[in-house]
């Protein structure tokens, strides 16, 4: 067992997130740490017609001290996996993010640091004389630097073969660019764009049917795409609930319609429609 999780460790990797969040257990599940939304979720999701786009939930474990929710490992079996995660909606902040930055911004260093990185003329006169922005404003700018806001959904990262990682996606804005990077991504294989097509698809269909979608705002959520070019397998899951949050009874989300301040509107099925289209676009090119 244990040189079996040594040889998949070698092979693992956490393609987006605060790195450390993430890692692989003894038996070879995936151990994420403990987040009482997010174990929420998990458990509703095995019940729910949406479990067959999800990775299986184990419950939690203690590890030194710290809690971890235990998970089935996507990676599981494939030799030489190539993936990418794909951050949905039309926004990335929850609704509470906007009251909190009003009446008590926190002015945030690090994340000035990380704007001025990408862009040195993003932030306005006020932010660099404080040398600081406020957590929704960095957010804001990070949907609107990249696709999130017009596209409904975003590329964190792309893991190619031999485990080359590639995160630089912050301003693949246009459908253009986030087309060259489905193309970068797939290496222009017809069978893996078709079946990534076909399960997009199956997916669309699943989530018109979910209670839990239908009931939850989901922000920040990815989609992980997983293929294996020794297997020819290509799938597509849905991960991360941290900010998936049910909404009051008498509300149901449509998820396609633009989002205004209150009617906690994601956009998910924006840019579920979107990547849709943009692999067809890459089958064609
Ligand atoms: P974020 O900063 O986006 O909130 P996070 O810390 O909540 O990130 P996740 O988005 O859940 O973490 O996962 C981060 C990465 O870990 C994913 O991009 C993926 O590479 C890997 N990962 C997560 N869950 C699994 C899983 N069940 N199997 C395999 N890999 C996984
Ligand atoms: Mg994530
Ligand atoms: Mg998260």
């Amino acid at each position: 067992m244990m040189q079996w999780s040594r040889r998949r460790q070698s092979s693992w990797i956490q393609l987006a997130g605060h790195q450390g969040n993430i890692q692989l257990g003894e038996g070879g599940e995936v151990l994420k740490r403990f987040n009482e939304v997010e174990d929420t979720c998990l458990q509703a999701l095995m019940s729910d017609t949406l479990h067959q786009f999800v990775p299986r939930y184990y419950g939690h474990i203690s590890r030194n001290g710290e809690n971890y929710i235990r998970l089935e490992d996507l990676l599981s079996g494939l030799k030489q996996p190539i993936i990418m995660d794909c951050k949905m909606g039309i926004r990335t902040y929850q609704e509470g993010e906007i009251v909190k930055a009003r009446t008590k911004a926190t002015i945030r260093t690090d994340m000035y640091q990380k704007m001025v990185k990408v862009d040195p003329t993003a932030p306005t006169e006020e932010e660099n004389a404080q040398r600081g922005v406020t957590k929704l404003r960095y957010m804001q700018w990070r949907d609107n630097t990249s696709s999130t806001s017009t596209l409904g959904f975003r590329i964190e990262g792309i893991m190619t073969e031999n485990g080359i990682v590639r995160r630089d996606f912050n301003k693949t804005r246009s459908k253009e660019q986030v087309t060259e990077a489905l193309l970068l991504f797939t290496k222009r294989q017809a069978h893996i764009l078709e079946a990534y097509l076909s399960r997009l698809g199956a997916l669309k269909e699943t989530l018109k049917e979910s209670a839990f979608f239908k009931s939850h705002e989901v922000i920040g959520g990815s989609l992980l795409f997983v293929h294996d070019c020794l297997t020819n397998k290509a799938n597509i899951w849905m991960i991360d609930f941290g900010k998936t949050t049910p909404v009051p009874d008498n509300m149901h989300l449509k998820h396609d319609v633009p989002w205004v301040e209150g009617n906690r509107e994601d956009g998910y099925l924006l840019g579920l429609v979107s990547l849709i289209s943009l692999f067809h676009v890459a089958i064609m090119e």
